[in-house]
């Protein structure tokens, strides 16, 4: 199989220089360095990137509005973005997330840990077209039926209220996603539920007490939100 087409929109040489060889190393051969956003934006259509490596803080157009841009027009928006930040930009991680980004990786990272969410939002990208549809899902011993609204660990019912019903089907949806604390809010209210952010907190306690020992199949991701542990 073909590997897949990456651009890198990065304006630091050391950090082009560290993904281009280490992707190389892994067999990612069409790779496509943009050192702006708006090279990056240029690029885009003609290369059509499978994954776009994007980092934050760029001269001119910065990161976030390239996401917007992207996930705003119907031609790029599927393109999976994984956005490159600074310890200090949570609060535009969380702008990314909910813009549509897929995933981030705070610098320094270690090239391993990159290679690895590549690979997984590659599989991610894949999997969710296929996983649309069935109302069951089955993630390691957890066993949801949405049809049903019915739960269990193992052999053993868990009782779920609506709402921890919810936010747990969609979390597992999407194992090793992070979701902020809006996009669950937003998630669930659409069943015109009234849940607030501090709410979701309360509900994922509620939950991980549920799950017993499989409580930490949710993880918190520190100043970001929750997701759902990739290696179940
Ligand atoms: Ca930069």
């Amino acid at each position: 199989m073909a590997k897949e087409k990456i651009l890198i929109i990065e304006d630091e040489e050391d950090i082009q220089e560290l993904i281009r060889y280490n992707l190389r190393k892994e067999g990612y051969e069409n790779l496509k360095v943009a050192d702006s956003g708006e090279l990056g934006l240029k690029i885009i259509p003609e290369f059509m990137p499978d994954i776009i490596l994007l980092d934050l803080m760029l001269p001119g157009i910065d990161g976030l509005t390239v996401c917007r841009t992207l996930k705003s027009n119907p031609e790029t928006e599927a393109i999976p973005i994984i956005m490159l930040t600074a310890k200090s930009e949570e609060t535009d991680v969380i702008i990314g997330l909910e813009m549509g980004a897929d995933d981030y990786i705070t610098k320094p990272f270690s090239t391993k840990v990159l290679v690895a969410r590549i690979k997984s939002v590659v599989r991610r990208s894949k999997y969710n077209v296929q996983e649309e549809t069935p109302d069951i899902l089955k993630r390691g011993n957890l066993l949801m039926n949405r049809g049903k609204r019915e739960a269990t660990l193992g052999d053993k019912p868990i009782t779920l209220t609506f709402s921890e019903f919810e936010i747990l089907y969609m979390l597992a949806k999407r194992p090793g996603w992070v979701f902020t604390r809006n996009q669950i809010v937003n998630e669930v209210k659409g069943n015109d539920y009234p849940v607030t952010e501090r709410a979701v907190d309360v509900q994922i306690v509620g939950l991980r007490k549920k799950l017993g020992e499989m409580g930490n199949l949710i993880e918190t991701v520190r100043g970001v939100g929750y997701r759902f542990n990739e290696n179940t």
